[in-house]
């Protein structure tokens, strides 16, 4: 079993067109199934014409911890309004008490191990759920949400990550194809880790490239092999040459360029791959496929 992972440094670059995409087109050759690790904001399910009530399935689940109150054993000493470092509890003067921010509280336990009175508890709280559903191409996409004004995305990815590898134990899976979150913080580093492969996505923009060079030095800190896909290559040529000398470079592999097309964007709006919305795109999918089995 190979974990392949769709990866970009920053929102907006194709990521999930891309996964969608490569989804259906790996279902015809091998068995399959993708999870969905964007938990802040999961839409892969929606470019697969997979909604919400379609899930067979979800779990709550709670990956995180907040500090709550016992007001009777508190005397109002002052220590945890001074530890806590994330302005998570505030003094109310007239009371002489703490007060409890749980949307600022990030469960870091430091007025839970102060308190000389045993006054605070750390409790689960429900912070997202889990679930997952049949699309129509054949592979199962397990997903998740994070609760909104909740933290914790990095731990609700590794529950999805777990789910998809009980789901490809038990059905004989050959390849788990994750579309990870965006950005370089604790989501993606979940979403990558244990990957065989990693699909680097950008677009010819700076920007877009400054944040997939700090994604890849995540990607090389784990020392995973990855290859890099231009998307809307013929936006910006001139930045696309000098995304390509910037591979050659360091040795890295192209996997594929994709033209702009507004197509992709009706795609997305039709709730369908591209693959299945314009059958000229599959060359295009099918080539970058390719390129990712002779890396493999
Ligand atoms: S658990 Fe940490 S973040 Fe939450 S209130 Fe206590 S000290 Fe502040
Ligand atoms: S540290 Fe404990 S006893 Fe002191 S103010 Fe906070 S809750 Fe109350």
């Amino acid at each position: 079993m190979k974990t392949i992972t769709i990866l970009s440094g920053k929102g907006g670059t194709g990521k999930t067109t891309l996964s969608a995409s490569l989804a259906v087109l790996l279902a015809k050759r091998k068995k399959i199934v993708v999870a969905d690790c964007d938990a802040d904001a999961p839409n892969l399910g929606l470019a697969l014409g997979i909604q919400e009530k379609d899930f067979s399935s979800w779990k709550k689940v709670q990956t995180n911890e907040k500090a709550v109150l016992d007001k009777e054993k508190c005397d109002g000493c002052k220590k945890c309004f001074e530890v806590c470092n994330f302005g998570a509890i505030k003094w109310d003067k007239e009371k002489n008490k703490p007060v409890f921010n749980s949307f600022l509280c990030e469960g870091c336990g430091a007025c839970q191990l102060i308190c000389p009175n045993d006054a605070i508890k750390l409790v689960k709280i429900d912070n997202g759920k889990i679930g997952f559903a049949k699309s129509k191409y054949g592979f199962a996409l397990v997903g998740g949400q994070l609760n909104i004004g909740t933290t914790g995305s990095g731990k609700v990815v590794s529950l999805i990550k777990e789910k998809a590898e009980k789901l490809a134990r038990n059905k004989d899976i050959e390849i788990i194809l994750v579309d990870s979150a965006a950005g370089v913080g604790c989501p993606v580093i979940a979403s990558i880790q244990g990957s065989d492969f990693i699909i680097a996505v950008t677009e010819p923009t700076p920007s877009a490239l400054n944040d997939l060079k700090r994604a890849l030095r995540t990607v090389e800190h784990f020392r995973i092999p990855y290859g890099i896909v231009i998307n809307k290559y013929d936006l910006n040529k001139e930045f696309s040459k000098k995304i390509e000398r910037f591979m050659q470079k360091y040795n890295i592999p192209l996997l594929g360029r994709i033209s702009y097309d507004k197509k992709f964007v009706d795609a997305l709006v039709s709730l369908k791959p591209a693959v299945i919305y314009n059958k000229k795109f599959t060359k295009i999918f099918q080539d970058i496929l390719k390129n990712i089995f002779n890396e493999l």
